[in-house]
């Protein structure tokens, strides 16, 4: 599962929406209802400077739906700062589904929410989330043009995990080579916290290059799977943080860097897929900055995925896709640098960047 451990009795606190902390002033926020097919859903819209607002759709039982507020408005926000980041004509939006996806998630469900995206005209465009596969969007795809990560025989791109995976391990790479001098990871202990579509893929590639790498997941079943493939190893301790690593992967959860976790971090670099890693950006970021370590942005280095889905909208091919997806290793390390430059995070020299390419955008409208 991908959601945060958010105390909900804080959120509680504040104004419903524009009080929310994550609502960082979104443009539009869509609540969509349907009594028949027990739809509940909701599309953020954070920023269309760039272009049409472009993220997946998640689906998962939320404990409230504050909480489903709360984690539509931090993927979202975030969907804005990764697709300006990577150069994408694109703005940022993201959509949840309250319910569970192995029980709730039925045709006619998909199809009304497939509506709801073709109401907003095309400001807002939808992809796979976790508790989504391509099939669901193929499914979408019915009903509305504006849908992406579609199956690739249907003429979409495919599942975009792998390459997800890839612009993580390019990331990675980047980090190792401010580091430690090498982007070479043989050798290298790597924790890989969470083996889902996108950890798997990742494990695949740092077993290819010869790491040590270590992999923890709530999923038993799918630990001795992945262990058996790729014949890594299962971490079997209780404190993952607290081990002694070059390299931390999360790709699970969001906000696992947190006040407690940050204190037990032995390891020298962070570079994983998961969505809001930092609990708290600002803070976070400067922590592990203060600690040494090199924290390579989420939003960053994950973007392999909205780089698949961008094709089936540019109608560019796989070798442009791999391009576009390699070019992450470039960035990583110029903001590596920037960062020391500038005597700032990682985190921020990445948001200045992102947010300087919306604004120069702005300013020409
Ligand atoms: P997934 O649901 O396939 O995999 C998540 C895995 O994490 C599951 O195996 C689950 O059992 C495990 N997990 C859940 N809680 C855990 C915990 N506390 N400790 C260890 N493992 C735990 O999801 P995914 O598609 O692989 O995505 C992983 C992360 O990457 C998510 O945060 C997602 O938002 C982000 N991401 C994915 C893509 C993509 O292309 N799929 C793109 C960008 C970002």
């Amino acid at each position: 599962m991908v959601t945060e451990v958010i105390n909900t009795n804080e959120l509680h606190k504040m104004d419903p929406v524009f009080g929310q902390m994550s609502f960082d002033d979104h443009e539009q926020i869509v609540f969509c209802n349907d009594k028949d097919t027990g739809l509940k859903a909701i599309i953020g819209i954070h920023n269309t400077v760039l272009g049409p607002a472009l993220g997946g759709t998640r689906m998962w039982n939320y404990t409230s739906e504050w909480e489903a507020l709360n984690d539509v408005l931090r993927l979202s926000r975030g969907m804005t700062y990764k697709s300006a980041i990577t150069g994408l004509n694109l703005g940022g939006g993201k959509a949840v589904l309250i319910g569970d996806a192995k029980t709730q998630k039925t045709p006619e469900l998909m199809l009304k929410f497939g509506e709801f995206v073709h109401s907003l005209n095309g400001k807002y465009i939808t992809a796979e989330d976790v508790g989504m596969a391509t099939s669901d969007m193929d499914l979408v795809r019915t009903v509305t043009p504006y849908v992406t990560g579609i199956s690739e025989s249907k003429g979409g791109a495919g599942n975009p995990s792998p390459i997800t995976a890839y612009g993580v391990f390019m990331g990675m790479k980047a980090a190792a080579k401010y580091k430690f001098g090498s982007d070479i990871l043989e050798d290298k202990v790597i924790y890989v916290q969470g083996i889902g579509n996108v950890g798997e893929a990742l494990v695949e590639n740092l077993s290819n290059e010869g790491a040590k790498v270590y992999i923890s997941d709530i999923n038993q079943e799918r630990l001795e799977e992945v262990r058996d493939k790729y014949g890594v190893e299962i971490y079997g301790g209780s404190n993952l943080y607290a081990e002694k690593m070059d390299i931390y992967a999360p790709c699970a959860l969001g906000a696992t860097i947190n006040d407690i976790t940050i204190k037990q971090l032995n390891a020298k670099i962070i570079a994983g897929a998961a969505n809001n890693q930092l609990a708290e950006e600002k803070k976070h970021g400067q922590m592990l900055r203060d600690k040494g370590i090199v924290y390579a942005p989420d939003f960053l280095i994950n973007a392999g995925g909205i780089i698949n889905v961008y094709a089936e909208l540019e109608n560019y091919d796989r070798k442009e896709i791999i391009r576009k997806t390699e070019n992450i290793y470039n960035t990583t390390l110029e903001i590596l640098k920037k960062a020391d430059t500038d005597n700032i995070t990682t985190y921020q020299a990445a948001f200045n960047i992102a947010q300087a390419r919306i604004d120069a955008r702005k300013n020409e409208k």
